[in-house]
């Protein structure tokens, strides 16, 4: 039986992609806002429903730029429960994390924060972990009562609607990730969407080693998508719907499969996502009730040929370059880090491939 891996990238039909790419022949114009970046660029700004959006090489450069666009300094309150990336930006752009709790969605815990505001802190950065919206308004209102700023890593969130509004357009400005790993991709990139102008203009000049014309405005970053990365992104855009619809049934076949499963928490529902992405499909695992752990449950799965991942194991505060005990700061999301586990799921995994993976899960 082949492996069966936690995620598998979506690969557009070659022809396609070859016919993407021929353009660049005539061309011989590689990188540097192409005219493949420009196309993707208006289209991801479309399907974001939001008004800027700027493409970057990756989604850990695109953040990083944001924190330097705005010119942070001092303390950022974020998420522990997160890819290690959403705090090395922080701490690579001179900044401080502060950890704050999660909830029993996984995202940062709104009612946690103002306890951790201090006179040196500038802004929240919030984590849409598996695609689950941060309490916004909330944060928000925070926010503004502190003139902070709102960042989002929105890696995860790609597409996903709340209440009717791109995700992208809360806060100040949100980072997506199109890594290969992601539901939408270009093998890698990432984008940067934001509500200011005046940020998009920092944030070109971040991306383009501050280079404006023949003067110098900043200390820049080399952040430019080639066009290769932008052919990629337009193939994968066009067949994106159909993916998505794959990907929702897979999770709703895991959702019927584990609902009696006890000891097994499926992933949370919020009501107010009028659009979800289905990019992650994250169990909490009750050791007690379950009776076995979430770690003796990955192994057993691996014995099958199947690797889950536990996403986010390390916490992203229990970098060992860290000070100790950051973690106990955070009791839900060391619990959560301790007892989650990402089962596989991708567009058109092989419906019976769930019903395997639920029958060793339900001990069948
Ligand atoms: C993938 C990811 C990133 C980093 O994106 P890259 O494009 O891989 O640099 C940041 N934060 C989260 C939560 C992610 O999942």
């Amino acid at each position: 039986m082949e492996r069966i891996n936690v995620t598998r990238s979506s690969m557009p039909p070659y022809e396609e992609y070859c016919n993407e790419i021929k353009t660049i022949w005539d061309t011989a114009h590689l990188t540097n806002m192409g005219a493949l970046h420009k196309r993707l660029e208006a289209e991801v700004a479309e399907y974001l429903k939001t008004e800027h959006a700027l493409l970057f090489n990756n989604g850990h450069i695109t953040l990083y730029c944001i924190l330097k666009a705005m010119e942070l300094q001092g303390e950022i309150i974020t998420t522990p429960f997160t890819f290690t990336s959403t705090v090395n930006a922080i701490v690579q752009a001179g900044c401080i994390p502060v950890f704050c709790d999660v909830k029993p969605d996984y995202t940062i815990d709104e009612t946690k924060i103002e306890k951790l505001i201090t006179e040196k802190t500038s802004a929240i950065l919030g984590v849409h972990v598996y695609g689950n919206v941060c309490a916004v308004d909330e944060i928000q209102r925070v926010a503004e009562k502190y003139h902070l700023k709102v960042i989002y890593d929105a890696a995860h969130a790609f597409g996903v609607e709340y209440l009717r509004r791109g995700i992208g357009t809360f806060g100040d400005a949100s980072m997506f990730s199109f890594h290969a790993t992601k539901v939408f991709h270009t093998i890698e990139g990432g984008c940067a969407t934001y509500q200011d102008a005046s940020l998009g203009d920092a944030l070109e000049l971040q991306r383009n080693h501050g280079i404006c014309g023949e003067t110098l405005k900043c200390v820049g970053m080399n952040g430019k998508m080639n066009e290769f990365q932008a052919a990629m992104g337009l193939c994968n855009l066009r067949h994106l719907k159909e993916e998505l619809s794959a990907r929702s049934a897979a999770y709703e076949r895991y959702s019927q499969c584990l609902a009696n499963v006890k000891g097994i928490r499926l992933p949370p529902v919020n009501k107010n996502i009028t659009t979800e992405n289905y990019s992650y499909y994250p169990i909490l695992v009750d050791t007690e009730q379950y009776g076995e752990s979430r770690d003796k449950l990955a192994e057993r799965l691996n014995l099958h040929n199947v690797f889950p991942r536990k996403y986010f194991f390390p916490l992203a505060s229990e970098n060992e370059t860290f000070e100790k005990g950051l973690a106990e700061q955070t009791p839900y999301a060391k619990m959560y880090s301790r007892n989650i586990l990402c089962l596989p799921l991708y567009a058109h995994i092989d419906l019976k491939d769930i019903d395997y993976i639920c029958n060793i899960i339900a001990k069948k």
